[in-house]
């Protein structure tokens, strides 16, 4: 079972996360539990990084941002135990939940589940503190944001667990963002390879990675609230390796991401290798680009390049870019950050035509401009500006169908 932010937010909401525990405990269930930090905890740990260095030591940020699960593993167990349930609490360095050297963004490399399952058997259940793991030269990582997920599903694979539950503040994976779209359908049921797309995109209801090892570890995950009554099971979206209805439909959600920034080289020489001596530095700096339009060029010799970057990134972008302006040879370098990418998924994508004409006719019909395109076999992504978020985002929910329908 897994915890987020809100439903840990106060004490009184980890009481009703320990009567969800004791449900399952009582149903007979070995449960080991993990949690998030309380809710705009991480964000404050993370403002107090920056004002004391803008640029600091990653060990040292891990150190200070993992602390906020250290507080509600400790007060969960202490509940649990005042409700009479025996129960520990274990932080990532004590499993240990070993992860490689990259602080702030790390990847679990290995889990020892077996003091766990010792512990199980003596009736205990395990509280573990999300987003945390220990580096190889010893000192404490974290998983990257909304990394406690990714904390939940690798401990499920590493314990065999029959179900890995992640509690929230929805009752499930929506065809969008519920908190954007009022109309929005809960899905009952998902595949891993959807779900992947849709935390891809920007659904941040799953961390990304968390699916991933679901895929792989063939792990089943339960989305459900944490706010629903804690006497029952509640309702929820299961993600499992089924291809479920795969003709039904062909759209089957929409999904947004703030965290994009635009980029654009005007009037570069229109020749082989120009490509490369942009795309080259980046790779070289570590940058990951996303979307990438080259216009044709008007009269052969310069072109324009337009491409995204994480939000994060952009700023070393630019930089790293205005240092090849010799090389690259561009007359202007341009950006923004004031964009978003809306994409439309769905799996039954790879044998329908006209997805994407579809699309392009409604926000067209909004005067939403786009301003680059990425598609693969199952999705499709528009690049607009932000402003247009939320229209962008209902109209491609109404567009494709996918609205609720009143009964
Ligand atoms: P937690 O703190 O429990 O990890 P998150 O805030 O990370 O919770 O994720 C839950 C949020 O994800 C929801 O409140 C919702 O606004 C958002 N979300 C985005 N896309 C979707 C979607 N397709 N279905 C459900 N929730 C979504
Ligand atoms: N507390 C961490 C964060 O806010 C991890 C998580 O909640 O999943 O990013
Ligand atoms: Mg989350």
């Amino acid at each position: 079972m897994k915890f987020g932010g809100t439903s840990v937010a106060d004490v009184d909401r980890i009481r009703n996360v320990a009567a969800h525990v004791a449900r399952e405990v009582k149903a007979g269930n070995e449960v080991a539990v993990v949690v998030s930090a309380m809710a705009g905890e991480t964000n404050r740990l993370v403002a107090l990084c920056r004002e004391a260095a803008p640029l600091h030591d990653a060990r040292e940020y891990d150190a200070v941002v993992s602390s906020g699960e250290n507080v509600t593993s400790g007060l969960l167990a202490i509940v649990l135990q005042t409700m009479g349930i025996e129960a520990r609490s274990w932080q990532g360095w004590q499993i240990p939940m070993r992860t490689n050297e990259a602080h702030g963004a790390a990847r679990i490399a290995d889990i020892d589940g077996s003091q766990i399952i010792e512990r199980f058997g003596r009736g205990q259940v395990a509280v573990i503190a999300g987003f945390q793991g220990l580096s190889p030269l010893n000192r404490i990582s974290t998983l990257g944001r909304g990394g406690s997920d990714t904390t939940a599903v690798a401990l499920a694979a590493a314990l065999k667990a029959d179900r890995c539950d992640i509690y929230t503040d929805v009752d499930g994976v929506y065809t969008t963002d519920p908190r954007i779209v009022k109309s929005a359908r809960r899905l009952p049921q998902i595949s891993h390879e959807e779900m992947l797309e849709m935390a891809s995109l920007g659904a941040k209801v799953l961390h990304v990675r968390s699916v991933e090892l679901a895929m792989l570890y063939e792990v089943p995950l339960m989305v459900c609230s944490s706010f629903a009554d804690p006497a029952v099971t509640p309702p929820g979206t299961l993600i499992t390796g089924e291809n479920i209805d795969m003709e039904a439909e062909t759209v089957t959600s929409i999904a947004y991401s703030r965290d994009e920034a635009q980029v654009t080289l005007r009037d570069v020489p229109d020749a082989p290798g120009v490509a490369h001596r942009v795309f080259g530095p980046l790779a070289d700096a570590n940058i990951n680009v996303d979307m990438i339009v080259q216009n044709i060029s008007d009269d052969g010799s310069t072109t324009d390049i337009t491409f995204t970057v994480p939000q994060s990134e952009f700023d070393r972008a630019m930089a790293t870019l205005e240092e090849q302006r010799e090389t690259i040879r561009f007359a202007k370098l341009l950006g923004d950050t004031d964009v978003v990418k809306v994409s439309v998924i769905g799996v039954g994508m790879r044998s329908h035509a006209g997805v994407a004409a579809t699309a392009f006719k409604a926000l067209g019909e909004r005067s939403i401009n786009i301003r680059a395109i990425t598609t693969s076999e199952i999705k499709i992504s528009v690049l607009i500006d932000s402003a247009y978020t939320e229209l962008a985002v209902r109209t491609l929910h109404s567009v494709y169908g996918l609205d609720k329908v009143a009964h």
